[in-house]
């Protein structure tokens, strides 16, 4: 989906909007180094103080009206609103960014960490994932206490500083709250960014938006092959590494029947009225009795398949010898597992073991490594509603002029969202801040990122609308 602008409508709301200081203010947050290492030592967390100085100064309304709890450098700012029999509303950034890989700073437009803007972009890394969206939320909550707009509702932000890396923040948030008892009515973390081109699914002319109800588990296996090595000219019991390429041989070959599940059915059957092209047109018009062909078409494109099945991706393989000659000692091979919703960590590793039972592998899930599926937030909930009123509003099909459909729909990568569930039955994953498909392939965690100011503004306003909507003259 080319020029994202197409999408957005009334873009004329909230006109004394500041366009240029809300720009101003993502800049700055771009320039504070706010890197996630998967070894935490790395951290410089003085750019996470900057970080939170400059929100403090930007955001004057939201840091005087609410209590703010800094846990470690995540925050969790909690703005009251005046009936405490309402449960709030959670809107969820997180601060920190993936690193730029060293070497690929030369092939960036405008230096990584500039925040360069211009006409069009705000570049930099963060500017996709996410702090558009951690500072976009802030733009919107002081644009409503700045106007002395009163909240019925208690809005609590939370900007996680890790999730990236260990997601430890989002964690420790989450058990917070829980030990206040908060229940929260529902919550808005990162999700699709794009607008989505309906021919995916069959609905050929159909731009659609998808909000993710769930996500799937991660899990990864390593295996072990151990040897001695030796004199490669005696190879008897085969060497460790032969051993080991039969163990990933037999787990990527191992076939799974693909399934449709629940969640994915039901984002078939939203969209199934504009599902035009053949086989898929047929088989949506009794879901119940394709659903096993419908997963099998699924399987065989590639950007559906994950929704069908839980993957298996070998990504890791250490210990080969260092000469030709020379049999390899012990060697170890990683195996990343996605896993769809009903089936577990634990029962991967067993199903493993058993494949590989005949062969001399240890298998073992690695510590911090494994989280089985979420649980899959209600369809029918306030907060959908909520969603699907303010989505329609702001991103349009521009030859209709109808809102785009939002679409329930499964995540196949991780977000903090998950670690919520047991305060929220209503855990909706989606970004108002959207980029085009080539900005999303090559921006996020790639070189380039940058978003466009229309787009990055439109966010805001979609936050806005969606503050007013849930957290002011709630009808009960
Ligand atoms: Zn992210």
């Amino acid at each position: 989906m080319a020029n994202v602008w197409n999408y957005l409508a009334n873009e004329g709301d909230y006109p004394d909007l500041d366009a240029d200081s809300a720009c101003k203010h993502l800049s700055a947050a771009i320039q504070c180094r706010t890197i996630t290492y998967l070894d935490s030592s790395l951290m410089e967390w003085k750019e996470f103080d900057l970080l939170h100085m400059l929100m403090r100064e930007a955001y004057p309304h939201v840091f005087s009206h609410a209590e703010v709890k800094e846990i470690d450098h995540s925050l969790l700012i909690r703005i009251p609103g005046s009936d405490p029999s309402l449960r709030p509303i959670m809107l969820m950034g997180h601060q920190d960014v993936v690193p730029v890989v060293a070497g690929s700073e030369k092939n960036w437009t405008h230096p990584p960490f500039s925040g360069y803007i211009d006409d069009t972009y705000i570049w930099g890394r963060g500017a996709i994932d996410m702090k558009d969206q951690t500072i976009g939320i802030l733009e919107a909550a002081e644009y409503i206490l700045a106007h002395e707009q009163k909240l019925e509702r208690s809005l609590i932000l939370s900007f996680g500083q890790d999730e990236e890396g260990i997601q430890s923040g989002a964690s420790r948030i989450a058990d917070l709250l829980a030990h206040c008892n908060t229940k929260l009515e529902f919550l808005i973390d990162e999700g699709d960014y794009r607008i989505t081109d309906g021919s995916l699914y069959g609905a050929n002319g159909e731009p659609l938006r998808m909000v993710h109800l769930a996500e799937k588990g991660y899990c990864d296996l390593q295996l072990v092959s151990h040897s001695a090595g030796g004199h490669s000219s005696n190879p008897f019991h085969g060497t460790s590494l032969a051993i080991l390429s039969e163990a990933i041989h037999r787990i990527t070959q191992d076939h799974h029947e693909p399934k449709l599940i629940p969640l994915v059915r039901l984002s078939f059957e939203t969209i199934a009225d504009c599902i035009n092209a053949e086989p898929l047109h047929t088989f949506v018009s009794n879901i119940d009795a394709h659903s096993a062909e419908i997963a099998q078409l699924c399987a065989k494109d590639a950007n559906l398949f994950p929704l069908v099945v839980t993957t298996t991706a070998p990504t890791m393989i250490e210990g080969s010898s260092a000469q030709p000659n020379v049999m390899p000692q012990n060697m170890r091979a990683v195996i990343n597992f996605r896993i769809l919703p009903g089936e577990t960590c634990a029962g991967i590793l067993a199903h493993v073991q058993d494949l590989l039972k005949s062969l001399p592998v240890e298998v073992q899930i690695l510590p911090n490594s494994a989280n089985n599926p979420s649980q899959i937030s209600r369809y029918d909930s306030y907060g959908v509603r909520c969603l699907q009123a303010v989505s329609s509003r702001y991103f349009v099909n521009p030859k209709t002029k109808k809102g785009l459909r939002v679409v329930p729909a499964l995540a196949t990568g991780a977000s903090d969202a998950r670690m919520y569930e047991k305060i929220c039955d209503s855990c909706l994953r989606y970004s108002a801040f959207v980029v085009d498909d080539e900005e999303d392939e090559h921006g996020v965690h790639g070189i380039n990122e940058r978003v466009t100011r229309r787009a990055y503004l439109q966010g805001i306003r979609f936050m806005i609308r969606l503050i007013q909507s849930s957290c002011m003259h709630v009808q009960k």
